[in-house]
């Protein structure tokens, strides 16, 4: 049973990475996501139905556009596949539950961010903010089903703050303040360089915090300059990118929310036990 919800999970994975990857072809040159068939971005040919099933479509195709012979983009292959994985991982993760509702949106949504400013350097309104407004209502949701998640409220509860069994509450509050404490850490840093930490940056930095709650928000940032840090020394030592050419910040943010979001829960219960 368990084999099966991960190959099914798996497989919905692979057809929402397909969505993704429209998501990462429209966005950026604001073409409505359903309007009309998707098409070669070159010479404006429908793809047939055959063609937008995941990974089978682009092998029929051999990687090209049998009209024009152009290179399909290397996320119409990467995307399904990276997304049935991370999916049917979830399901094996998670179980079969509201947390793998949560992170399936999460997870696809911090996916297309990362490609998107992979591909374009940017990180767009028009895909953050649906992923904060998701995240508020899958906030809601906690608190209408009465689904606290134990990062969300472990620490204030250990810390003593509210010892009522408002538990889900205590939860959207922590959630509310780990945006908050990440949009401003952020923010800061937009003011005093614009052109290093663009105000996607801090969009981007907020869900992630609104992901994670607080403290859980404190190891998204930190997390992500960790990690980032030693990337940016060896493109500034070995790589061609100049001062001018920044490395998107995006993926690093996208990859912290995604651990904290996954084992958070585990290093609160041990910090607050240890
Ligand atoms: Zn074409």
């Amino acid at each position: 049973m368990q084999i099966a919800l991960i190959i099914l999970y798996g497989l919905l994975g692979a057809f929402v990475g397909a969505a993704l990857d429209l998501v990462a072809d429209r966005m950026p040159r604001r073409v409505p996501l359903l309007e009309g068939r998707p098409a070669c971005e070159t010479c404006d040919t429908e793809w047939r139905w055959l063609h937008m099933i995941p990974v089978w479509g682009y092998m029929q195709r051999r990687g090209r556009c049998p009209t024009c012979e152009v290179r399909l983009p290397w996320r119409t292959i990467l995307l399904p596949i990276a997304t049935a994985l991370v999916f049917a991982w979830l399901a094996w993760f998670r179980g079969l539950g509201f947390e793998l509702l949560a992170d399936s949106v999460y997870s696809a949504f911090l996916l297309v961010i990362a490609v998107i400013d992979l591909e374009h350097k940017l990180i767009l309104n028009r895909v953050v903010f649906p992923a904060l407004w998701s995240a508020v209502g899958l906030m809601a949701l906690r608190i209408l089903l009465d689904l606290p998640r134990y990062l969300h409220y472990g620490y204030w509860l250990a810390a003593g703050w509210a010892p009522g069994q408002e538990t889900a509450l205590i939860g959207a509050l922590s959630q509310g303040a780990g945006a908050f404490v990440a949009f401003a850490v952020f923010f800061v840093m937009h003011v005093i360089s614009p052109s290093g930490m663009g105000d996607g940056d801090v969009r981007l930095a907020a869900l992630g915090g609104l992901i994670t709650g607080f403290p859980g928000a404190l190891a998204v940032v930190f997390g992500a300059f960790f990690v980032f840090a030693p990337v940016g020394v060896l493109l500034l030592f070995f790589g061609k990118e100049g001062r001018k050419t920044a490395v998107p910040f995006g993926p690093f943010l996208v990859l912290s929310t995604w651990v904290v979001m996954l084992w958070g829960d585990g290093w609160l219960l041990r910090y607050i036990q240890g």
